[in-house]
């Protein structure tokens, strides 16, 4: 296994850092300090970032040139990924559409779809979000209870959904659905549902961030088009696999590049200080550098195998375990070692001026949770590493 990039790969990483030094005019942190920003702007911000990102090449890479991709491989959208994250970039607004659901177009989709949808999506005039997780229907997804009815040349939609990220400036939304009370996954179809109609109501739920940045959606007999359904009737969980495995790579050098940054500003913070000196501080330091860079040599693994033409394995819970329970280590640790000055938000005066470490410590709560939580991925080494046997 070669874990080493290829000159081209190289090339290609020094050319994302150079358009970066000259076109990201500001970290987002900086964005978020700004007391000139409330929540609508800072979405604005990161509209303006995705506009120019496609107009350099740099969105959705992965995809087809003809849906408005590179064809690129999961190598070079990991290094960009990871030169983002080192830059501080804002994360666009569409990338759950971009993540997840233009993939499930271009694979399952009809033509109309794509033109319909994709150019929209990548120019942001179009915010998605993702309508799966109900209450009661999170880790167990095929549980789920909304129901779609036909209706001529429509389906009426019936139900709740929760934890739908962006919701609140969201247009469409992806929804699974029941049209099969009966059928656990057949009954399931996929359906694009637009937001501004009678009959879907977000509610923003505040987060312990002090954000909104999601909703609940609830929708009262909301109406889809029949030709708004993706894939087949009663496809809507094959649809869902393929989007929820795709760009298993992406993640792979974005975390451990994130914790570089948090690491550099802890270590900073406590050179100033004159903490770093005391041999307990650099013991903890320590051993936070060195479980970052295991998981950097992990993602490395996982993009090494993708490279040689390995189907995704379950590397994939192996890093989502590591970088979600790192972050909770590591701002853990921040918090510890910095004291009250990094439990204030970043907006008064006398918070830590490296990193927003309250927002972060608290987003660290989530990441053990969302995209599959850690006893799910336990659960998946268990079985399909393991090979433990399970309870009938
Ligand atoms: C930040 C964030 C953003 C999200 N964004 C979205 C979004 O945009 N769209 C969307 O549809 N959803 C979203 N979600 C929802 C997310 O997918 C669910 O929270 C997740 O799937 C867990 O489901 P749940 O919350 O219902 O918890 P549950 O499934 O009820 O789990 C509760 C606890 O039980 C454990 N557990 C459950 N089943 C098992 C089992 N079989 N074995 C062992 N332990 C088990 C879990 O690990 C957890 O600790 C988001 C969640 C978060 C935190």
């Amino acid at each position: 296994m070669d874990l080493r990039f290829t000159d081209a790969q190289v090339a290609f990483r020094d050319e994302v850092r150079a358009w970066l030094a000259s076109n990201l005019t500001r970290p987002f942190r900086e964005e978020v300090r700004d007391p000139a920003h409330d929540a609508d702007s800072l979405v604005e911000v990161r509209r303006q970032w995705q506009r120019k990102l496609q107009a350099a090449g740099y969105l959705a890479m992965g995809w087809p040139e003809e849906w408005g991709g590179r064809g690129v491989g999961e190598v070079e959208n990991a290094i960009l990924e990871a030169e983002l994250a080192r830059a501080d970039a804002p994360q666009v607004p569409n990338f759950l559409g971009i993540s997840l659901l233009g993939p499930a177009l271009i694979h399952h989709g009809s033509e109309e779809q794509r033109r319909r949808f994709i150019p929209k999506m990548l120019s942001c005039e179009e915010i998605w979000c993702q309508g799966f997780s109900e209450p009661g229907s999170g880790s167990d997804l095929a549980s789920l209870r909304t129901r779609a009815e036909p209706d001529g040349d429509h389906y009426r939609i019936t139900g709740q959904k929760v934890w739908t990220t962006f919701g609140p400036w969201a247009n469409w939304i992806f929804v699974l659905a029941r049209t099969d009370m009966e059928d656990r996954y057949g009954g399931i179809s996929f359906f694009l549902v637009p937001i501004e109609q009678d009959g879907v109501e977000v509610r923003p739920i505040k987060q312990i961030s002090g954000e909104s940045e999601f909703g609940e959606v609830f929708f009262d007999g909301a109406l889809a088009r029949r030709e708004h359904i993706v894939g087949e009737l009663g496809e809507g969980w094959r649809v869902a696999m393929t989007l929820l495995g795709y760009e298993r790579g992406a993640a792979a050098l974005r975390y451990p590049a994130e914790y570089d940054t948090f690491l550099d500003g802890m270590v900073q913070a406590l050179r100033e200080s004159g903490d770093a000196e005391r041999p307990e501080v650099r013991a903890r330091l320590g051993q936070l550098v060195v479980e970052n860079e295991v998981l950097r040599a992990n993602g490395l693994r996982t993009l090494a195998n993708l490279a040689a033409g390995n189907a995704p394995g379950p590397e994939s819970s192996i890093e989502k375990i590591g970088w979600s329970e790192y972050a909770q280590r590591l701002t853990d640790t921040a918090l510890d070692l910095l004291g009250p000055q990094a439990q204030l938000v970043a907006t008064d005066p006398h918070a830590r001026p490296e990193l927003d470490w309250a927002y972060q410590y608290m987003w660290a709560r989530a990441g053990t949770i969302y995209s599959g939580s850690s006893e799910i991925q336990r659960n998946i080494i268990a079985k399909r590493v393991l090979r433990m046997p399970t309870k009938r």
